[in-house]
C-alpha cells in the first residue's frame, strides 16, 4: 500500500479537471486575441472558465485574474494594494508570522522599499483573532494580509471577522487561500474580502495555474508586463488548457464541500486522536478551527527528515513543514511561529488528506508512523539523555 498523504503539497488531478483540459490542446487550440474563429472559441472558453470561478467565489467575473499560480496571485495583489497605498503615503501592511513565502518574501521586499510590515504574533491557540488586527491597523495602514487557512498546521483563521474590521476601518483586505478554495465555503462579498489569492493544483486541479480575484474598483499593478491580455493587467497568452482544468476542478470542489469534506475531517481526526497517544508529542495548529484534511505533530527526540524517508519506504508520502523548506536545514517558520522551540521543531510531521484518502489508508498510517517513532527514537542520543534525565522534556 502507498498512501499519498501530502495533499497541502499538491493533488493529484481529477477526471473531470483531465477531461476537461484535453480539447483545448490540439482542437481549440486558438489564441484567445486572434480575431478569427478558432481565436474567439479560445476566447468564449477562457470567459466560460471565468464565470465558473467568479460563481464559486461569488464575484464577479471581471473581478478574476488568471494567473500562473498561488505565488503569482500573492505577488500582484501585495504590490498592488503597497502601490495604491504609496500614493496616500501610507506605507504600513499587517500580516501574520507564518503566511506562505509568496506572501512574506513580498513583504520583505517591500520592507527594504521602506514599508513597515506588522507580524501578528500566532502563538495563542495557533491562530489570530480579529482583535489583534483592529489593534494593530494604523492612519497609514494600507493594507491587510493574513491567509485564509495555513498550510502547514491546518489553522483556519477568523476571515469573516478580520473582513469586518477592515471594511469598518477602510483598509484594503487580502487573503491568501490558496488552502481554503474548494475545502471550505467561501463568499468574497459576505466576507468583505477586498482580493483573494487561489491555485488549481490545491483542489485536484492543474499546477502552474491559478486566480486573483480583484474587487472592482481597485487598481492592480502589473508583475507581467506585455500584451493586454487580463484586462491589460496580466500580460502573456492565455493558459487555456489550464485555465479550464482549473474551472472545472473548482466547480466540483466547491460543489462538493459538504458532501466531502465532513468525512475527511472524520480520517482527520481519527489520525489525530491515534498519534496523539504516542507519548512525547503535541499537535500543532488549531484544534478547533482546523482545515478538514490537516494533521500536523512535533514529536520530540526525533528528526523530521529521517522520520519522511522511513515513512516513504514503509508506504507514506508525508511532509515535514512546508515542502518550499524542506531540503534545508531550517526548521520551518510556522512552528517556529507558534513558539516550538528549534529541537522540537525539527521532529514535525505533516499528513494532509484529501477525499481521494480511505479509512484503510488511515489504519496504515495509524500502523507505521508510531512504529517508525519508535525506532528513530531508539536510535536517537537525544532521546537517550531524554531518558536518563540528562535533558529535560518539553513536550
Ligand atoms: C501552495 C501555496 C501557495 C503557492 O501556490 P502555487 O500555485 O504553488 O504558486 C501559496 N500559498 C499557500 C498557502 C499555499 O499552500
Amino acid at each position: 500500500m502507498y498512501v499519498y498523504a501530502d495533499n497541502a503539497a499538491t493533488t493529484a488531478m481529477s477526471r473531470a479537471a483531465i477531461d476537461a483540459m484535453v480539447p483545448y490542446f490540439n482542437k481549440v487550440f486558438g489564441n484567445p486575441s486572434s480575431l478569427h474563429s478558432m481565436g474567439q472559441e479560445a476566447k468564449e472558453v477562457l470567459e466560460n472558465a471565468r464565470q465558473t470561478v467568479a460563481n464559486c467565489l461569488g464575484c464577479e467575473p471581471r473581478e478574476i485574474i488568471f494567473t500562473s499560480g498561488g505565488s503569482e496571485a500573492d505577488n500582484q495583489a501585495i504590490i498592488s494594494a503597497a502601490r495604491i497605498g504609496a500614493k496616500k503615503g501610507k506605507k504600513h501592511i499587517i500580516s501574520t508570522a507564518f503566511e506562505h513565502h509568496a506572501v512574506l518574501h513580498t513583504l520583505q521586499r517591500l520592507e527594504k522599499e521602506g514599508y513597515e510590515v506588522t507580524y501578528l504574533d500566532v502563538s495563542q491557540g495557533h491562530n489570530i483573532t480579529a482583535q489583534q488586527v483592529a489593534d494593530a491597523i494604523r492612519e497609514d495602514t494600507c493594507l491587510v494580509t493574513v491567509m485564509y487557512a495555513n498550510n502547514e498546521i491546518g489553522s483556519v483563521l477568523p476571515i469573516s471577522e478580520i473582513g469586518a474590521v477592515c471594511k469598518e476601518k477602510k483598509v484594503l483586505f487580502h487573503t491568501d487561500a490558496v488552502q481554503a478554495v474548494g475545502h471550505i465555503h467561501i463568499n468574497v462579498k459576505e466576507q468583505n474580502i477586498d482580493m483573494l489569492s487561489l491555485s488549481g493544483h490545491k483542489f485536484h486541479g492543474p499546477k502552474g495555474v491559478g486566480a486573483l480575484y480583484v474587487r472592482k474598483g481597485i487598481v492592480l499593478t502589473n508583475v507581467i508586463e506585455g500584451g493586454a491580455q487580463e484586462r491589460g493587467k496580466r500580460a502573456g497568452t492565455e493558459n487555456i488548457a489550464g485555465i479550464c482544468g482549473m474551472a472545472a476542478a473548482m466547480k466540483d470542489a466547491c460543489d462538493h464541500i459538504d458532501e466531502n469534506m465532513p468525512r475527511v475531517a472524520a480520517m482527520r481526526d481519527r489520525l489525530i486522536e491515534g498519534l496523539s497517544q504516542i507519548p512525547h508529542s503535541a499537535l500543532n495548529g488549531d484544534s478547533v478551527n482546523r482545515l478538514p484534511g490537516n494533521v500536523n505533530f512535533c514529536f520530540e527526540g526525533i528528526e523530521g527528515e529521517s522520520l519522511l524517508l522511513l515513512l516513504d519506504m514503509k508506504g507514506v508520502a508525508a511532509s515535514s513543514g512546508s515542502a518550499c523548506t524542506s531540503g534545508s536545514l531550517d526548521p520551518s517558520h510556522v512552528l517556529l511561529a507558534i513558539g516550538r522551540v528549534h529541537d522540537v521543531a525539527h521532529g514535525s510531521l505533516r499528513l494532509s488528506l484529501s477525499e481521494y484518502n480511505t479509512d484503510e489508508e488511515v489504519d496504515h498510517i495509524l500502523k507505521v508512523v508510531p512504529e517508525v517513532v519508535q525506532y528513530l527514537r531508539n536510535m536517537s542520543p537525544v532521546w537517550r539523555d531524554l531518558q536518563v534525565g540528562k535533558r529535560q522534556y518539553i513536550l
